[in-house]
């Protein structure tokens, strides 16, 4: 069939909305593996999810999905990775969204993509052989400690600090809403080291959370999120190796930095796709809903709201898949990766809350699931770096 920009002047060309198109960044090999991750998710998540809202999703999802090869998708077979790429990781987040749980979601992009990165990057072979190839099988469970009960934006005002005594560094300080904090086997820590020298005073860490001074807290209730677990944590004369430390010592700041990069563009592909889980839904009940003799997505005033909200998903999702293939070819994009965690965050929350308004008194309920979108998706305006700090990032990219 021709195509419509080379069809010939006398062809009748209409445009076919069921068609659904492929993204130019994605090959076969993504679709197939896309095909693959859903249908996983529709057997073995979703039918749990309300169940999840309660308890916490359980462990063994780990363990599954590193059955399955879906916890280092775009890590190297040599640490048993699918040797994928970065929009294999995108694939996964959009997937993940279908199982309707948000909690679940984060959970494991916690695991996948913020605190595994680092030791792909930064670790030495043993701390790989250690922690990477153990947390690809879903053997072991990560989690990432930057947040502080007195320092979140301000990443360089954390105060939990590691002090060198011989060969072991000792830790003290408290961590914050820590996702898989309860679960993990280990924590990837932001610590300062040196308290005198500024952003070059900040080092990372690996710690087991069995070692001894590790204590969790307080397991943190919260708006929404419910599947994952969330948590307070304190270090108490934590005592670790000298090769407990990852990466430079003094460069933990831009080696964290580098990771909420991954971070907020995997997460801002996670809001897209759950935008699109409500929309989705809406569209459905609109359909079905009647009101004055007619299916409510029949009054223009619908129809419009259902195309704005297809407009805004649209601009989000060409955002953050044009920045991933930036990052993809070797840019450091960090001003557009602001941009789409920013512009997806935002437009994510409008679209739930539009979807619940669509849904009158039946989106209030929890039965039809889009509330809990609505408070899944609000904390993508605060995670991994406030709408504030974006627009902050984002301004001063242009020496304001
Ligand atoms: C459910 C949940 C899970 C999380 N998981 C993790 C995790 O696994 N690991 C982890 O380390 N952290 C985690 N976080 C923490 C999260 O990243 C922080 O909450 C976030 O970075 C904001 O920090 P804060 O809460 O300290 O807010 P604050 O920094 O206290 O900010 C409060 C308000 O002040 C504004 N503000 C601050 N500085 C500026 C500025 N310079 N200009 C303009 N406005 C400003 C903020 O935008 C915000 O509106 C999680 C948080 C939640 C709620």
């Amino acid at each position: 069939m021709a195509s419509a920009v080379s069809a010939p002047a006398d062809a009748v060309v209409k445009p076919d909305y069921t068609r659904a198109g492929k993204h130019f960044i994605f090959n076969e090999e993504h679709e197939a593996l896309r095909e693959s991750i859903a249908s996983f998710v529709e057997r073995e998540l979703k039918p749990h999810a309300d169940e999840w809202e309660e308890t916490t999703f359980p462990d063994w999802v780990f363990a599954r999905m590193g059955e399955l090869g879906f916890l280092g998708l775009s890590y190297p077979e040599e640490y048993g990775g699918q040797g994928g790429d970065y929009y294999a990781s995108l694939v996964l987040a959009e997937e993940m969204a279908k199982a309707d749980s948000g909690g679940l979601g984060m959970g494991v992009a916690v695991h996948t993509d913020m605190a595994t990165p680092p030791i792909h990057i930064f670790g030495t072979e043993e701390q790989k052989q250690r922690y990477l190839v153990p947390s690809i099988k879903g053997q072991k469970i990560a989690s990432l400690g930057i947040t502080e009960p007195d320092a979140g934006s301000d990443v360089s005002g954390l105060k939990t600090r590691a002090v060198r005594d011989g060969d072991e560094w000792v830790i003290n300080g408290s961590k914050t809403y820590i996702t898989n904090g309860h679960r993990a086997d280990y924590i990837v820590l932001v610590v300062k080291t040196d308290p005198d020298a500024g952003y070059d005073g900040f080092s990372l860490f690996i710690v087991d959370t069995d070692t001894p001074g590790f204590v969790r807290e307080q397991k943190l209730e919260k708006l929404g999120m419910h599947a994952s677990d969330t948590a307070l944590l304190a270090f108490s004369d934590v005592r670790v190796p000298h090769d407990a430390l990852l990466g430079q010592e003094g460069k933990g700041f831009y080696h964290i930095m580098w990771e909420l990069q991954g971070e907020r563009l995997i997460g801002a592909a996670g809001c897209v796709a759950g935008a699109q889980r409500a929309f989705d839904k809406t569209l459905a009940y609109a359909g079905e809903r009647q009101a004055f003799g007619r299916s409510i997505g029949k009054f223009q005033v619908t129809r419009h709201k259902f195309a704005e909200m297809a407009t805004k998903i649209e601009s989000a999702r060409q955002m953050v898949y044009t920045t991933a293939w930036r990052f993809h070819n070797g840019e450091y994009p960090v001003r557009e990766i602001s941009m789409a965690k920013l512009h997806a965050s935002r437009i994510a929350v409008e679209v739930a809350d539009e979807c619940i308004q669509i849904h009158g008194g039946a989106g209030y309920m929890k039965e039809y699931g889009i509330e809990r979108i609505w408070r899944d998706l609000r904390l993508n305006r605060i995670g991994a770096g406030t709408d504030e700090i974006m627009l902050d990032v984002i301004g001063r990219s242009y020496g304001l």
